[in-house]
C-alpha cells in the first residue's frame, strides 16, 4: 500500500493513510514542551507487523512503539505522537540520556541479521528469506560481517513520508538509529537501512559530506582478485611492504581511496600454537 497524503490530527495520522491500533496503558504520559525533537528509528526483530503490534499489546511486555511500518508500507499507529512510548530504553546521545522522553519511535518490521543455511536464510523466529531478500554487511558497531533483511521500498518510502510529517508537526531536528543510541546492545536498524543517506535527505544534513575521504557509516567491503597482492605502507609501488602479499579471496575492508590505491584492513581468524604468539 502506497500511503496518501499524511496528516496528523490531534496526534494521530489520519485513519485514511494509516490504521490504528490503538496501546493503552503502555506510555510514560505527555512530552515536555518543545518535545519531541527526534525520531528514532527501529526494526521489529520479528518476522511480521501482526507479531510485532502483538508484542506491542501485550500488557505483559514493557515495550511499545507510536509506529509499526508493513512489508508493504502500511503504517499503523499505536501511540498518540505527544505520548512518550517505551521503545529506547537505555541510550544516549550527546548530553541526553532515556532517550524515550525526547523522541518518536518508529518500527519497521524487518527481522535484523539472519543465519544463512545453504541457500535460504533464516530469521529468529524461524522466517525464512531468499537471496534477493538479504544482503551481506559490517554493522557499524562490529568488524566481521553479517547477513542483514534489506528493508522494502515501500517500507523506506512510507517512513520518508511519516518523517517529513512528523517534521513539520513537532519541529523534529533529529534523526537517530537505535543502534546509534544504545550502542552493543541493540543492532537496530542495522547497515540494511541507509541512515546517511536517509535522514541526509530531510534533515539536509548529510554528515557523510563532512568527511568525504571516509565514509564511517558506509563501510566498504572486498575481496582480493589478484593471485597475490603486494600490501604496502602508502599508495605508492615504491612504498615497503606491511607484511606477506595477500592471497587470492582475501576480504578486505575498505578504509580510503587515494589515486588508484585503497587503504584496506584484513581480519584473519583461526587457531595457532600458543607458544608463538607474544601477547601485548
Ligand atoms: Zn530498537
Amino acid at each position: 500500500m502506497e500511503p496518501k497524503q499524511l496528516k496528523i490530527q490531534n496526534h494521530w495520522l489520519g485513519t485514511d493513510s494509516a490504521v490504528h491500533e490503538k496501546v493503552s496503558g503502555k506510555d510514560s504520559g505527555l512530552f515536555a514542551d518543545a518535545l519531541p525533537d527526534t525520531i528514532v528509528i527501529h526494526y521489529t526483530g520479528g518476522p511480521s507487523a501482526r507479531s510485532a503490534v502483538n508484542t506491542f499489546r501485550n500488557p505483559q511486555v514493557k515495550a511499545s512503539a507510536h509506529i509499526v511500518i508493513d512489508y508493504d508500507g502500511t503504517i499503523i499507529q499505536l501511540i498518540p505522537f505527544n505520548r512518550i512510548a517505551w521503545h529506547a530504553g537505555v541510550s544516549h546521545w550527546g548530553d541526553r540520556h532515556s532517550l524515550n522522553r525526547y523522541s518518536i519511535g518508529i518500527e519497521i518490521v524487518n527481522p535484523g541479521y539472519l543465519t544463512r543455511s545453504g541457500s535460504v536464510w533464516r530469521g529468529a523466529y524461524g522466517d525464512t528469506y531468499g537471496e534477493e531478500q538479504v544482503m551481506e554487511a559490517v554493522h557499524q558497531n562490529e568488524a566481521e560481517p553479517r547477513w542483514w533483511r534489506v528493508f522494502e521500498p515501500e517500507q523506506m518510502q512510507a517512513c520518508h513520508q511519516l518523517c517529513e510529517v512528523l517534521m513539520q508537526t513537532y519541529g523534529i531536528t533529529e534523526i537517530l538509529g537505535h543502534d546509534e543510541i544504545s550502542p552493543g546492545r541493540k543492532q537496530d536498524p542495522g547497515p540494511a537501512f541507509p541512515m546517511d543517506r536517509f535522514r541526509g535527505r530531510l534533515l539536509d544534513t548529510d554528515r557523510s559530506d563532512e568527511t568525504p575521504e571516509e565514509k564511517p557509516r558506509e563501510r566498504r567491503q572486498g575481496t582480493v582478485t589478484a593471485s597475490s597482492l603486494n600490501i604496502r605502507k602508502g599508495p605508492d609501488a615504491g612504498s615497503e611492504r606491511v607484511t606477506d602479499p595477500l592471497p587470492k579471496g582475501t576480504s578486505v575492508r575498505i578504509l580510503k581511496e587515494e589515486n588508484g590505491w585503497l587503504e584496506v584492513e584484513t581480519v584473519i581468524r583461526g587457531w595457532v600454537s600458543a607458544q608463538h604468539i607474544s601477547e601485548r
